[in-house]
């Protein structure tokens, strides 16, 4: 097996994986390649995946969107375990976990705004922003009220593990300075809510799109400082546009069609350095799984990644 040493759980090593995809538009093929890549490493190591429904970011939410992910996952013949975990119903969760943090003193509240922030000619940040200058680290001056919740960083590497990449590392003072937890507006950072839910739901394995190797070793700040378990980690490549830039909502990428069946799960297999033999093609969809399932090894994952922009 090529799983990383996973972390000795009372499920007796169970590998636990998931899916976790945003509902701010329909699945598109770069979302599928993450979903076959996770699906297949998970099944492959006998392990369960699971499913999250990440709708914590509410204004970026789309009617509809969470339903025609399922609804298009099942048509692709994937089959999760337990009921599907929708973020949005898990805000207590998220406000218990910033409280642990503000009683040890790991967060601070923030003032600034980005007009402020960029006065303070900050480097740019890993993931596209500002490296936060760590204005009120110090404390707020008075008659100023907390704006958002930053996450103290510290000024030293944090290196991960990644089974597809290599190792990463990141000195997060450098990278991003201390982050946003909840936000301005009292939406809760994706970033926050991830660790909490991986958590909650016993993940020991994620496998993700690159576009999120850069917020990870914040991620693995963050499940240090709460006393959580570090999961491995695998990060896909991301699939490109004709202009090189990331599928997703954001560059309008176009939903895959649910009927695709094995010819669309072939090159989403394909894309992740498995290509599927001739007699495969256009096979009924649960032979392309018995065939992929079997198949299936991460080492013949190409790492390649382009430069994404990220997320704060
Ligand atoms: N919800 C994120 C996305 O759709 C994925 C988060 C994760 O896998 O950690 O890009
Ligand atoms: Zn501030």
């Amino acid at each position: 097996m090529s799983l990383a040493p996973l972390p000795d759980g009372s499920d007796g090593g169970i590998y636990r994986g998931r899916f976790a995809p945003s509902p701010t538009g329909p699945l598109h093929f770069g979302s599928l390649v993450t979903a076959v890549g996770s699906y297949l490493d998970a099944r492959a190591n006998a392990g369960e995946w699971l499913l999250r429904i990440e709708d914590v970011d509410q204004p970026r939410t789309l009617p509809g969107a969470a339903d025609a992910i399922l609804r298009t996952l099942e048509a692709f013949g994937f089959e999760w375990n337990g009921q599907v975990l929708f973020q949005s119903r898990r805000l207590d969760q998220y406000h218990a976990a910033l409280n642990r943090l503000q009683f040890s003193g790991e967060v601070y509240p923030c003032t600034c705004s980005r007009r402020e922030i960029a006065m303070r000619l900050p480097s740019p940040s890993v993931d596209g922003g500002l490296v936060y200058p760590g204005i009120c680290r110090a404390g707020l001056a008075t008659g100023r009220a907390a704006r958002a919740w930053r996450m103290r960083v510290p000024d030293e590497v944090i290196a991960v593990a990644d089974r597809v990449q290599g190792t990463v590392q990141q000195n997060l003072e450098r990278a991003v300075g201390d982050f946003v937890l909840m936000r301005a507006d009292g939406q809760f950072a994706y970033q926050l809510a991830v660790v909490v839910d991986d958590a909650a739901q016993g993940i020991n394995a994620i496998v993700r799109g690159a576009d999120l190797l850069d917020s990870t070793p914040r991620q693995v700040w963050l499940l240090q400082r709460l006393g959580l378990p570090t999961p491995a980690y695998a990060h896909l490549p991301v699939v490109n546009n004709a202009t090189g830039e990331k599928l997703s909502k954001q560059t309008r990428a176009a939903a895959v069609p649910p009927s695709g069946g094995s010819a669309l799960l072939s090159a989403a297999a394909h894309f992740l350095g498995h290509p599927v033999p001739s007699e495969m093609v256009g096979a009924p969809v649960p032979e392309f799984w018995d065939w992929a399932i079997a198949n299936w090894s991460i080492e013949r994952v190409p790492p390649l990644r382009g430069a994404f922009p990220g997320r704060r």
